[in-house]
Parts: structure tokens; sequence; C-alpha cells
């Protein structure tokens, strides 16, 4: 009798534990709406009205919050909800600012969140209001069922994630880390990929290549165009230019990419799938490197470090040979990798005195060790996208910068993850940072709810 009535007392608690998902479906798109119709474009990045309303959001149901800020009108908001302590703590985070618009482009006002067939229209709809509301969502649910928590769950929402990290996550980790310091980390870098309607597989950022740029600067003597030199400066640029792009750098690979490619297959067609397990091959390698070069030029930037000469300047009238010419490279390092190494190894590429290269400042990420991928984080967002979406999960290394990296480099666990788009989706120009954006309202409730379960499994008491 005794056990049947702590069976019955236990199931009560069960239920208890989930949210009403109907009624919270209704509050997550209000929050969701009242969010994106704040203009929080970056820059300038005017992120306090956001704040103040998940400040108040939050406040009203006793949920405590401190702010930081760099620029009183650029704060970071931080929430904490204890736990027991058992455990070390759970940051969740979604970063305020949005890229910016162009309102000619948009056929709904851009931060107008109009519903409109399934869909919500605004900037920010996947980039990455989608994160914060989901996190604002999961800290109110927390707090109205009462969880009992083995670890502290926070919430940080940064500003200055697109291209003003100096007031956002690096203001944070450097001046307040003491308050988001944790085990592990969730965020924008992720998501799933819808094909034709059907969700096919999860993406879960779990370490990002580290952003570099660099000068090559050729000299020459100037001179008078009707007389041509062979130490022409352009000449001699483009010379290195064109050896640099057509280096390939050695292929390198780690547990994230491994995994990737390996789950990959799985999912691809016999063709697809012979190249994605035939890349570990070293007598097949190079022929499917030069076929990522190619077709899938993402993949071949995942195997490597990867350099794009992206700028280039030089002369100023038709008839006059100048003394100088530059050229700009974007190079995205491999996690591992050692520029002075690569630097050397460039010089010798270029094989010409008149070029040099000079390392030029950028708003770069400091360099850390690549996410786990066996452990208990990362398998429970591996078991919650198979409870929501039925998919295998890829860990991914991400050829772009994210704000984890600030994280990783102080040894959190992070992990990026994000609703399901369409794939198609990208080329109409309705992506993140496209000409528009949108979410299907669906993927957003089914985010919400994905993200709820990632956190909870993560911190609620065992
Ligand atoms: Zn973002």
């Amino acid at each position: 009798m005794k056990r049947l009535a702590l069976f019955f007392a236990l199931s009560a608690f069960a239920v208890a534990q989930q949210p009403d998902w109907a009624r919270v479906e209704e509050e997550a798109m209000r929050h969701f709406q009242a969010l994106l119709r704040i203009d929080t474009a970056d820059p300038p990045g005017n992120e306090a009205p956001a704040v103040e309303y998940l400040k108040q959001a939050l406040e009203r149901e006793g949920i405590p919050v401190k702010t930081f800020a760099l620029e009183p009108h650029r704060p970071n908001l931080v929430a904490r909800l204890k736990g027991s302590g058992k455990k070390r703590p759970l940051l969740i985070m979604g970063h305020t600012d949005v890229v910016n618009v162009d309102p000619k482009k948009w056929r709904f006002p851009s931060f107008s969140a109009t519903r409109d067939g399934g869909y919500v229209y605004a900037r920010g709809t996947v980039d990455d209001k989608d994160n914060l509301t989901a996190c604002l969502m999961i800290m109110l649910l927390l707090k109205r069922l009462n969880l009992p928590l083995d670890r502290d769950v926070i919430f940080l929402a940064e500003s200055g994630e697109e291209g003003s990290v100096r007031v956002g996550i690096k203001y944070m980790v450097e001046n307040h880390f003491s308050e988001i310091e944790a085990e592990y980390c969730l965020a924008e870098g992720g998501g799933l990929t819808r094909k034709g309607g059907q969700v096919r597989y999860a993406s879960v950022g779990t370490t990002e290549k580290i952003p570099y740029a660099v000068r090559l600067v050729a000299t020459g003597p100037a001179g008078h165009g009707s007389v041509p030199l062979r130490t022409n400066a352009i000449a001699r640029l483009s010379q290195a230019v064109a050896k640099v792009a057509a280096w390939q750098t050695p292929m390198r690979m780690n547990d994230t990419t491994r995994a990737y490619f390996e789950r990959l297959a799985t999912l691809s067609t016999p063709e697809e799938a012979e190249r994605y397990n035939g890349i570990v091959n070293p007598a097949k390698a190079a022929q499917i490197q030069e076929y990522f070069a190619v077709h899938e030029p993402r993949h071949h930037s995942m195997l490597r470090t990867s350099i794009s000469p992206n700028m280039i300047k030089a002369g100023y009238r038709v008839n006059v040979i100048p003394s100088e010419a530059e050229a700009t490279l974007d190079i995205r390092a491999f996690p591992t990798e050692d520029m002075n190494e690569l630097l050397a190894e460039m010089k010798k590429v270029i094989n010409d005195p008149a070029v040099e290269i000079v390392r030029v400042a950028r708003d770069t990420r400091p360099p850390a060790a690549p996410s786990a991928i066996q452990n208990e984080a990362f398998q429970t967002i591996e078991s919650m996208v198979k409870k929501h979406y039925g998919v295998i999960t890829l860990p991914v290394m991400q050829t772009g910068a994210t704000d984890m990296a600030y994280l990783r480099a102080k040894g959190i666990q992070c992990y990026g993850i994000g609703p399901a788009t369409d794939i198609e989706d990208g080329p109409k120009g309705f992506g993140a940072h496209s000409d528009q954006e949108r979410i299907l309202e669906s993927e957003f409730q089914r985010f919400v709810r994905y993200h709820w379960d990632a956190a909870v499994g993560l911190a609620k008491a065992q």
C-alpha cells in the first residue's frame, strides 16, 4: 500500500514536470513576437529595450536578474536559477542583437513579426531570437514547475554577437566570468535540416575554425606605364595570390569531423557515402578532396586551414606603375593550427622576396579544444533530437566563428543547437542574414520543446 502511494506520488510529480504545452505555445509566440518587434539591428545594436523586456518577464515571476554593460545601451542580461550544487551549472545563451536589414527587400516589414502562411517573418527569427525566446521560456517554466535541479541554470542574453563582441561575450568572459561559469553551454550554432518538408538530420556545433587575417604586400619601383617593368608590384602580387589560392594546405581531422563524415554517410546516396567514408582512406583522400573543392567547398574547408583572397588594392591611374600592391587573405584555421608554421610555409609557397606577409588584426576568437561528443551533454542532446525529430545527430565543426569559442577557451563544453529550417529556404533568400528571414511557427514551437528537454535532461535532479 505504502509502495503504491509512493508510486502515485511519483507519477503525479512526473506529470507536473511537463509544462502544459498548448498554453506554453501561445506564451512562447507572444514573447517571440515581442522580442522580434524590438529593433536591435547591429550596428548600432541598441539592445537595451530587448534586455528590459526580458528583465521584466523574468522578474515578474520572481527570477532574479543582473545586467552588465560596457556601454549603457548595450547591456548583457544574466538570470540564474539555483540547483542543489551537486553538479556544475548549465549555461543557456541567446543573443539580443540582429544583423541589419534593407527594408526594400522585405515583403512584410522587417520588425513586424508578421504571421503568414505558417511562418513568422522578421529579422532575428532564426538568428537568434529563436534561441533567446527558448531560453526565456525554459527559465519561466523551470521556475513555475519548481523543478528540483542538480545544477544551477544560467541564462545569458548577450549583446553584440553580430560583430561587436567587445560589448558582449568578450566583455562578459573578461570581466564577469564568475556570473556565467558553467560546465556546459547550449547556444546558437546548429539546427535541423529539412529537405522537401522532411527533417533529415540534426547538426550540433561542437568546435569551430579560428579566423585570422593576413595581408600580402608586394613592392617594386614605380614607373611610367608606357615602359612595362618585370618588377611591377601588381604583377608580383597577382602571382603570389594565385599561388596561395591554389595551395592546398594539409588535410586534418578531429573527433568531430570524423564522426560528422561517418554519420553523414549513413544518410547519403551510395555514391556520396563512398566519398564520406573514403575520406579517411589515404589512398582515396586526394581525389575526394578535389571533388569537395569543386562540388562541396564547405566540406573541403572543414578538412583544413582554408585561405581565401577577399580584397585586393593597387594602382591609382592608368599610366602609372604603382610601387605597392596588397591583397587581404581570410584565413580560417583548423583548431590545432600553428599560425607561425603556416605563414612560414606560405612564404615558401609564394617564393618571392618582393612579397611580404603581414598579420592583420581582426575580430578573431581564442583557439580552444573541441567539445566532447562522448559525454552526457552530447548524448542528452542526441536523445532529445531522436525524441522530437526522430533523426541522427551530426557533430559539426563550423567553418564560421561563434561566441562559443570564448567559452570553450575557458573550459566550458559548448554545443550549438537550433530549430529545423528548410534547406530550400536559404537560396530563396529567407535564411539567417538573408534579404528576408522567417521561421515555420511549428518548428519554432518544436524547438522550444526540444531545447527545454535538453536543458531539463542535463539539469534536473537525478
Ligand atoms: Zn547569431
